[in-house]
C-alpha cells in the first residue's frame, strides 16, 4: 500500500486552482465585454435606424402626431405671421427630396418652449413669444429648431424602444402600424433631452440661416443669454436645451470667426409689439 502519489499528480493538483481562478476571470471579462457590446451596438444601431429611417417614415409618424397637437393649438394671425417669419429662413435651406414643408403649431399657453416634432412642425408656445424681444431673436430659436430637423435630433430624442418599432414597420412595409405609435411618441417627444453637441449642430444651422436672411446676425444670442441670467416661470426650452452660458460663448466665438455683420435688429411689431 502506497499514499505516494504518482509523480507528477501532486504539482497537478497543486495547479487545478489556478486554471479555475483564471477561467472565472476570463468568464467575467468575456460576460462584461459582451454587455457593453450590447449596449454600444443597441445606441449605434439607433443612429443608424436615425439615419436611415426614410423621410416617408417620419412624416407617417407625423400624421400619428400631429392631430394630437392640432388639437391644443390655437390657428389664427398668430400662427399665420409665426409661419411668414419661418417661411423666410426656409427660403434659405437647400433643396430636399421628398419636399418637407416646415410648419409652425402656435399654442396660447404661457410655457416658454419651442420644439421641432416629426412631421415637420415646430410648436411654438405663448411664453416664448412674450420673451423674445426682436423680431431676430425669435428667428435664431426658429433657425435652431430648423437645425434639429436637418440633425434628426427630433427622431434621436424618441429612443431606442420606439426606433426600433417605427424600423421594423418601415422594413416590413407596414406604414401602416406606425399610426399606433401615436401617443408613446408625443410623450417620448414631451420627454426628449437634448445633447451640448446637438444643441451646439442646431445653433449653427440657426445663426448660418439667421444670417443668411437678414445679412447680419444682430440679436443671435439675445435668448438664450436673457434666459440663462432671469428666473422666469414657465422655462421649459432649458430643460431639453442644456447649457445656455456655454452656447452663448459659442455662438459668439462662431460670429467672431465667421466676421459675421451686426446690424439694427428687426422690432417686433409684426406681433403688435
Ligand atoms: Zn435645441
Amino acid at each position: 500500500m502506497s499514499t505516494e502519489l504518482p509523480s507528477g499528480t501532486a504539482a497537478v493538483s497543486d495547479r487545478n486552482p489556478e486554471p479555475r481562478s483564471f477561467d472565472f476571470f476570463k468568464l467575467i471579462v468575456i460576460a462584461v465585454a459582451t454587455v457593453m457590446a450590447i449596449i454600444f451596438t443597441a445606441s449605434s444601431m439607433a443612429g443608424a435606424i436615425v439615419s436611415w429611417m426614410p423621410v416617408e417614415a417620419e412624416q407617417q409618424l407625423g400624421k400619428a402626431i400631429v392631430p394630437i397637437y392640432e388639437k391644443t393649438a390655437k390657428p389664427g394671425e398668430t400662427q399665420t405671421k409665426l409661419n411668414q417669419l419661418l417661411e423666410g429662413l426656409e427660403q434659405q435651406l437647400p433643396s430636399s427630396n421628398p419636399k418637407r414643408d416646415y410648419q409652425i403649431l402656435y399654442f396660447d399657453d404661457p410655457m416658454v418652449n419651442a420644439a421641432a416634432i416629426p412631421g415637420d412642425r415646430i410648436l411654438v408656445y405663448r411664453g416664448l413669444l412674450e420673451q423674445v424681444e426682436s423680431e431676430n431673436e425669435l428667428m435664431m430659436v426658429l433657425g435652431h429648431e430648423l437645425g434639429h430637423f436637418r440633425n434628426r435630433d427630433h427622431l434621436r430624442g424618441l429612443g431606442n424602444a420606439l426606433l426600433y418599432q417605427i424600423a421594423f414597420s418601415t422594413l416590413f412595409g407596414d406604414m401602416g402600424s406606425i399610426l399606433g405609435l401615436g401617443a408613446s411618441v408625443v410623450e417620448s417627444v414631451g420627454r426628449a433631452q437634448f445633447s451640448q453637441q446637438q444643441e451646439t449642430q442646431a445653433d449653427d444651422v440657426g445663426i448660418t440661416l439667421l444670417n443668411q436672411h437678414y445679412g447680419h446676425v444682430a440679436g443671435a444670442t439675445d435668448f438664450f443669454d436673457r434666459m440663462g441670467k432671469t428666473n422666469v416661470p414657465d422655462l421649459k426650452w432649458f430643460a431639453s436645451h442644456p447649457a445656455p452660458a456655454q452656447r452663448v460663448e459659442q455662438l459668439k466665438k462662431l460670429i467672431r470667426d465667421r466676421q459675421y455683420l451686426i446690424k439694427a435688429k428687426t422690432p417686433m411689431d409684426r406681433f403688435n409689439r
